[in-house]
């Protein structure tokens, strides 16, 4: 039996093996889809998104225009830094994609689970997470809110809770007899954050896509299951028929479906079967609605892409306990270009060395950042990287770079911050 590797959500992993991650957990490749996206995101045509789940079926909402929407929060337990901002522009841009889009502040999971007050978490939610959001580009079409303030959200984590059971949470987030009740819940909150935009105040079940780094994962894996456990129906493709078969007796509601859907129908004590009518896509969405007639929710596993970590700029990991480690969105430009000048290249000890051997771009935090925040040109990368490798380029030049990149860009975001304080009741936030 393989030994499974242990993530922990609330904890960070240095992940490196990812093609073992896809092997393990069940990942697809996220490159296998990229040729079906219109305008990746740089984050996909540069495989720092590398892996998802289920994607197709954003996609496929996504090219036939229908309802999708896209999901993610953080918990405000620290600075907004650039970690954070990979998230933030994942869920713009399937905003701008035409998803609905919505982005929580966990804040009961940070009051559970790190003891932060409630006031802070007010406070550093739209201080840090909701100001830069808002400056980085997300539309008030799209839906900002606390977990602690949402009461759908709560009473779906409850509901959620109906179908998970403690040995199962525990093997994925290592709870123990000490863990306290309320960071248990905390988790169940997660998992009705990611559900709730399928409920019908939201326009009910759709795709919904949680971009994530991939500690993230077993959430997704539990929040599918979950999912999957509280539909009322399921619904197969056999040889030449359509079966739909209730999870528990529902003569009521097997006796709708039989009405709605078209073909041949047979109808049994628990189940339907359907010839003469292989429109599964049709026939998923009828029984849908009618699991939402008899109190059901009709919910679609949600979808997952995970992107890369990025390293901190000392070279382990990026960490907020590790201030050099980190470009917070709120420093001073002049602080943040401090850090980069003195960030953890890849390049050689000597420049005869690095003329000669060339240097290591894929060791480098300064390659990283350019890569993932400060140049949009693929061709203007791939130049760097060719450079680098070839002996052509000193660190010095790429540094002075990025800190001029980063310096403009900080300069530019703290002043969107600045505007987006006065936007903040377009989202029913104030300060
Ligand atoms: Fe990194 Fe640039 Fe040095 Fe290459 S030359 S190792 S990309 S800083």
């Amino acid at each position: 039996m393989k030994r499974m590797t242990k993530l922990n959500p609330w904890g960070t992993n240095d992940i490196k093996d990812y093609p073992k991650l896809f092997e393990e957990f069940g990942v697809s490749p996220f490159e296998e889809l990229l040729a079906e996206v219109s305008n990746p995101h740089p984050y996909m045509r540069r495989g720092i998104i590398f892996g998802h789940r289920d994607y197709q079926s954003v996609l496929d909402a996504m090219h036939l225009k229908e309802p999708f929407g896209v999901m993610s929060g953080f918990m405000p337990s620290g600075p907004v830094h650039l970690g954070h901002k990979m998230v933030m522009d994942e869920i713009i841009w399937h905003q701008r994609m035409g998803a609905e889009a919505f982005f929580g502040i966990a804040d009961m999971e940070a009051h559970a689970v790190r003891g932060v007050s409630w006031k802070e978490c007010t406070e550093r939610g739209i201080n840090e997470y909701i100001l830069s959001m808002i400056a980085l580009g997300f539309e008030p079409s799209g839906r900002i809110y606390f977990q602690s303030k949402d009461a759908f959200v709560k009473d779906l984590a409850f509901e959620v809770g109906t179908e998970a059971n403690l040995s199962e949470m525990s093997a994925i987030y290592g709870f123990s007899g000490e863990t306290h009740i309320s960071h248990m819940f905390s988790a169940l909150v997660q998992s009705a954050d990611i559900l709730h935009p399928q409920l019908s105040e939201y326009g009910g079940p759709k795709p919904v896509v949680i971009p994530v780094g991939f500690d993230q994962d077993p959430h997704i894996r539990l929040t599918r299951d979950i999912a999957s456990r509280m539909r009322m129906f399921k619904v197969e493709k056999r040889d030449d028929y359509i079966s739909i078969r209730a999870k528990r007796p529902n003569e009521e509601a097997m006796d709708d479906i039989a009405d709605r859907v078209e073909g041949d129908v047979k109808l049994y004590a628990e189940h339907v079967d359907i010839y003469d009518n292989d429109d599964l896509k049709n026939i998923e969405a009828i029984v849908r609605s009618v699991e939402i007639d008899h109190g059901g929710y009709g919910l679609h596993p949600p979808s997952s892409i995970y992107h890369r970590f990025m390293s901190g700029l000392t070279g382990g990991k990026m960490s907020s306990t590790n201030p050099d480690s980190i470009i917070a969105l709120t420093e001073t430009p002049d602080a943040a270009a401090e850090k980069v000048k003195k960030a953890k290249t890849g390049g050689r000890v000597t420049l005869t060395d690095q003329r000669k051997l060339g240097g290591e771009p894929q060791k480098c935090t300064i390659y990283e950042l350019l890569l993932f925040h400060l140049i949009e040109d693929d061709a203007q990368i791939a130049e760097i990287f060719k450079e680098c490798k070839e002996g052509k380029r000193t660190c010095g030049r790429c540094k002075a770079l990025a800190a001029e990149l980063m310096i403009k860009f900080l300069k530019e975001h703290q002043e969107g911050r600045e505007r987006a304080k006065e936007q903040l009741e377009e989202y029913g936030l104030k300060l």
